[in-house]
This record gives C-alpha cells, structure tokens and sequence, in this order.
C-alpha cells in the first residue's frame, strides 16, 4: 500500500462511531478524496485543528485495493482559514463552494486545474471577505468550464457570429449563447450587456481583480448574474445522477440547499 502525499482542502468532515471523523478534500495529486481519520475526535490526536473545513494541508494518506475510503495517516496545516469560518454568512458561501466541488468531481480524478482555482478562491476570500458573493460567482462560472458545460460566451450559437465586448446576448434552451436576431425567443433570458462583460471577464481575471471589477456593479447585474450561473448549475445536476459515497453517514446536503 504506497502511500501518498499532496496538498489537499479540506472541504468537510463527517463524525464516524466514537472517535473518529470521515475527510472529504480536494487533493491536488488525486482530485476528490475521502478518508477516514481515526482517533481525530479523542482529545490528545495527532491532527489537531488540520481537519477543520477549508484548511490548507499537506495530507499524507494510503489507499487499499477497492476500496473508496483512504487512510488519513499524518496532516500538516500549509495555511489554515479559521478566521474565515467566524463569519456565518463566509462559511455557508465556503460551504456551497465545497458542496459543488463534491458535486461535479469524479472521485480520485486530480484536476490541477480545479484544485488551483478553489484555491485562489479561498485566498481572495480571505483577502477580501466582503466580495465573497462576486467570488462564488467567479468559482461557479471556472466550475463549469472546468467540468466542460459552460458554454462558449464569445460567439453566437446559431449564427456563429462573434458578440460585441458589451453585447447584450440571450440565453437559450441547452444554456447556449445567442445573439439578438438568433435568440430572443419568449423563453429566452436576455443578459444584459453588462452582465454579459462580466461573465466573460471571469476567463480573462484571477478572483480578486474580478471581484474588484464587480464592486461597482448594480444590484440587478449581481441578480442577474447569480440567477444564470444557479440556473446553468441546476441544469447540469438534474441531468447527471448525484455521485453518492457507498457509504452511509446521514443525509449529504448538496448545492440546492447551500445555494437556497
Ligand atoms: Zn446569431
């Protein structure tokens, strides 16, 4: 049983019999990772705070052959983000941003990528709690480019044509962008010129000057925003079937109810 090293999130943690906790992280050596940390509930443990959700660590775990829950044997705290976790309003966004990447990432599949980009997430959180809403929309809209359903935001589905930089665009069935003499369908939901610049900003800018850019933006471009991203999401959890743990430790509550 070789064992493996790599910095990982912590995303939650589940309480297992008397003594022990289940880990759920994002790894970036092995993406989504579940392990059991035995003995991290006893007073004296050799974990200490490292298991408390959105914490940096570099996990050391082993995994038997078949088997989906790893041993969590040594963590080391990289950059904890307890003062994060004060602030209700902070932890339930940090919550649907760990409730999401369970959601949409295949177990044991790393995603450099996706890793960095929570990652960088956190960090402008910490940086800037204030902006947290503009950075979950930041995180949803890299998730799903990450996870292959966003869809192309610089070119018109039906005519190919390239948008404007502040085109205002319709969103069509199948999420697809498209232009004024495509789309416009009743069904359609127009996105504003503005709200449409920022979607695409999020390609181009790390979360911080992204949520900077935001700062000054209407209430209806932040509305309009957070309705397309919940709406683009819903639609890719209805499809697939949620991934369940083989597991039973109670109900797993997922992005519906964070995003609620
Ligand atoms: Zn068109």
């Amino acid at each position: 049983m070789p064992l493996v090293e790599t910095e990982a999130l912590v995303l939650r943690t589940y309480n297992l019999a008397e003594a022990d906790k289940i880990v759920v992280c994002l790894s970036r050596e092995a993406g989504l990772v579940r392990g059991v940390a035995k003995g991290c509930r006893k007073l004296k443990n050799r974990f200490g705070a490292a298991l408390e959700p959105f914490t940096l660590i570099n996990l050391t775990y082993y995994q038997k052959e078949n088997q989906e829950l790893v041993s969590v044997r040594q963590t080391e705290i990289l950059r904890s983000n307890f003062n994060l976790l004060s602030d209700p309003i902070t932890l339930s966004g940090l919550a649907h941003i760990g409730d999401l990447v369970v959601e949409f990432s295949p177990p044991y599949q790393a995603n450099d990528n996706l890793f960095r980009m929570v990652k960088a997430c956190l960090e402008a959180t910490g940086l800037s709690p204030s902006d947290l809403q503009s950075i979950l929309r930041y995180f949803e809209v890299w998730l799903l480019r990450l996870e292959g359903f966003l869809p192309d935001l610089s070119r018109c589905a039906g005519c190919h044509r390239l948008f404007g930089e502040k085109e205002a665009v319709f969103v069509g069935p199948g999420s697809t962008l498209r232009c004024q003499s495509c789309g416009n369908d009743e069904q359609d939901q127009r996105l504003s010129g503005q709200v449409h610049y920022q979607l695409r900003a999020t390609l181009k800018l790390g979360p911080g000057p992204f949520a900077e850019g935001l700062r000054n933006a209407s209430s209806r471009t932040h509305r309009d925003f957070a309705n397309l991203t919940q709406r683009w999401i819903m639609r890719v959890l209805e499809r697939q079937p949620r991934k369940r743990p083989s597991y039973s430790v109670g109900a797993f509550e997922g992005a519906r109810n964070a995003s609620a």
